[in-house]
């Protein structure tokens, strides 16, 4: 989503990261579509990327292995937390430990240390997500939108890719699923007539890949000596489509807070905190509404149908999601003469 292609930007790796650029949100739902386009920043157009998480993985890797003072280990399982005096002290890598003044534990959605550190909270709904890859027939040309698939129970996720791929991601009620995910999500695809003929002749290129539950939360986002960043501090559903962004403008945050040097004493963690939820309050907000509307389907087609015709309003719900507007005014604060 753009606020995570603006981090990208300042980081200098929004190039190495490339991606197919796509302009906002299509629904598509009953014979109907809505479409959303990301708003103008500062009378410029916007754009989110479609990339595969190998590729930007990659080159956010690359870089931080390439910062001077870094030292980068791939392929190492963190086995848990040090905890001193109440205090995270490093973490137990693979049997070593490792001291640091701070750990920034960055182990998404079914982060272990969190969970060592007794702040997971169990999440209440059970959805499912689940992905694959397709490679497009030659010369098939690629809407530059995510196109959204509403139905009843699921909604399908389709995001234009480089090199003619295409991800198609399906979010469900991971509770009321009477058959196993694959057949499911073969058989929702080849339901839906646009989604259906868009991926006529079309390869699949890698396997269904399943993630449940979606949703964790933790009761805080820091303790003394430790920072949760990205999916690890809380995170709702896919279902507005940010996550990545989240992950990344918190970690960009966090960088703020640490660009003077590590302060000694941890009261600066609370700071962060207040400021991360500030900066995730909106999209929450927004992501809990949707969620709430997907429980409702004959409700969410009601106002996607009022969306239709105010493609204005439907424009300024999807910068929300995107991480570039506030849902009461225009730019995000802390994005403000950035992007
Ligand atoms: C089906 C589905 C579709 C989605 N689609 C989108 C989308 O289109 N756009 C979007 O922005 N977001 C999307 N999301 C959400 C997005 O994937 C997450 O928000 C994002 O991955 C969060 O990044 P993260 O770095 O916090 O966590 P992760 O991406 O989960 O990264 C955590 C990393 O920590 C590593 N790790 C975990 N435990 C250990 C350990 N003990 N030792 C060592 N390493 C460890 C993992 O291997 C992983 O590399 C989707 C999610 C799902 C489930």
């Amino acid at each position: 989503m753009p606020g995570g292609v603006s981090v990208l930007q300042r980081l200098g790796l929004a190039e190495a990261a490339g991606g197919a650029p796509f302009y906002g949100v299509r629904y598509h739902f009953g014979d109907q579509t809505a479409e959303g386009r990301f708003p103008e920043a500062d009378g410029q157009t916007v754009s989110g990327r479609g990339q595969r998480r190998k590729v930007l993985d990659h080159v956010l890797f690359k870089a931080a292995g390439e910062t001077p003072g870094v030292t980068a280990h791939c392929g190492v399982r963190v086995d848990k937390p040090l905890v001193e005096s109440g205090k995270v002290v490093g973490l137990l890598v693979e049997g070593e430990p490792r001291r640091a003044r701070l750990t920034v534990a960055a182990d998404g959605v079914h982060s272990r240390i969190r969970r060592f550190l007794g702040l997971d909270v169990p999440a209440r709904r059970r959805r499912l997500g689940a992905r694959v890859h397709f490679s497009l027939p030659l010369g098939r040309k690629q809407p530059p939108w995510v196109d959204v698939f509403v139905s009843r129970g699921h909604e399908f996720y389709v995001t234009p890719l480089p090199e003619n791929e295409v991800l198609v991601a399906v979010l469900a009620d991971g509770e009321a699923l009477e058959e196993t995910i694959e057949c499911a999500f073969g058989r929702w695809w080849r339901d839906q007539p646009v989604l259906a003929s868009r991926l006529e002749g079309a390869e699949q290129v890698t396997s269904l890949l399943c993630s449940s539950p979606l949703a964790c939360s933790a009761r805080t986002g820091v303790a003394p000596g430790v920072v949760l960043l990205g999916d690890a501090a809380g995170f709702l559903d896919p279902i507005t489509g940010g996550g990545m962004s989240q992950a990344l403008m918190t970690a960009e945050l966090l960088t703020s807070y640490l660009r003077k040097g590590l302060p000694h004493a941890d009261h600066w963690l609370w700071d962060f905190e207040r400021d991360r939820r500030a900066l995730l309050r909106d999209y929450i907000l927004l992501t809990q509404v949707v969620l709430w509307l997907a429980d409702h389907p004959s409700l969410a087609e009601r106002l996607l149908s009022l969306l239709r015709v105010s493609p204005t309003l439907l424009s300024h719900l999807i910068g929300v999601s995107s991480g570039t507007r506030s849902l009461f005014g225009s730019q995000v604060r802390y994005l403000r003469g950035n992007l």
